[in-house]
């Protein structure tokens, strides 16, 4: 029996425990979230971010800006919300244009405002084991999605595929931190298949449609679809699920799995920061 790992379910847990814990504020806390251009994407996913900050009352700002804004303006703009003691969380929807330096921008934010845990304060504090003010949020709701689950990472198997600062080297990250036995394989990796064939769990944060079929995984195995693909058929990530479904011990849908999931921490995200701003909390 193939256990689906409803990643939705456990989002709307915490989303609705977060709404609690937010009715008991006085204060509200605040997201503000950066949107550079008209990705189409983009657009869509930030929508969704804010729809679910105004759901558990948090207050939310959307700051739209031109495709064409200097990296100069850009940096101005992320200064001003640093500033703003009103702004607990800042996000800048990634992907930025191209002449927009990624890093340099995600290096600006303040370190305790810096929700998605991008700048090298908080994940140089990840990755020393040292307690960041912020996890990035897909890894952590993968690691979380496999707590709720019982899943033990301990000692396991663990094949992630993809190395992106977003998910694949983060997630990695913190598998390590839970005991699991990693391996990190990317584009340049020869032989994908002799390493997945022995993976227990298996995360796959690749971008590429149903790339992964049951050729390339462990009976029992569990499986994390990260890839997010827009095809002619709709969204679907980077494993073949009706392929794998019956192969796995467990599976994350598409959608309905991981992306939930990633929306749900980016809110609990907010909430730590500004609960950590409030009691001007010391790490
Ligand atoms: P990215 O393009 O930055 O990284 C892709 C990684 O895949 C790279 O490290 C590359 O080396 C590796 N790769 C590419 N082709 C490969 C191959 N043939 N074999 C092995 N490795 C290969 O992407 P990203 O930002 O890490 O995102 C990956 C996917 O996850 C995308 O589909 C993205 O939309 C999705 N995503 C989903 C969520 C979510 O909330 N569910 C969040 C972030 C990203």
């Amino acid at each position: 029996m193939t256990t689906i790992l409803n990643g939705k379910l456990y989002a709307d847990i915490i989303i609705e425990q977060l709404k609690t814990k937010v009715e008991k504020e006085q204060k509200k806390p605040k997201l503000a979230v950066i949107l550079v251009g008209n990705n189409p994407a983009s657009e869509i996913y930030v929508r969704n971010k804010q729809k679910k900050a105004q759901y558990i009352g948090f207050e939310s700002v959307v700051i739209t800006l031109e495709n064409n804004i200097s990296e100069e303006n850009l940096l101005e703009q992320i200064y001003i919300l640093n500033e703003d003691t009103n702004i607990n969380a800042i996000l800048v929807q990634l992907p930025l244009p191209q002449h927009i330096q990624t890093k340099k921008i995600t290096e600006a934010i303040d370190p305790i405002k810096d929700v998605d845990g991008f700048t090298s304060y908080n994940f140089g504090r990840l990755i020393l084991g040292y307690k960041p003010y912020s996890i990035p949020c897909t890894p952590k709701g993968i690691i979380k999605l496999l707590k709720y689950y019982n899943i033990d990472m301990a000692g396991k198997n663990t094949v992630v595929i993809g190395r992106s600062n977003i998910v694949g080297k983060p997630v990695s990250i913190l598998l390590e931190q839970e005991n699991a036995t990693v391996t990190v394989a990317h584009s340049h990796t020869n032989n994908l298949k002799d390493l997945t064939l022995h993976a227990d769990i298996l995360i796959s944060a690749i971008g590429k449609a149903k790339f992964i079929t049951s050729e390339f995984i462990k009976n029992n195995s569990v499986i994390i679809d990260v890839g997010i693909n827009r095809t002619e058929n709709g969204l679907c990530g980077d494993v073949d699920y009706e392929n794998v479904y019956k192969k796995a011990a467990f599976i994350t849908p598409v959608p309905g799995g991981i992306g939930p999931m990633t929306i749900a921490m980016l809110m609990e995200n907010t909430f730590e920061l500004f609960k950590l701003q409030q009691n001007y909390l010391v790490l």
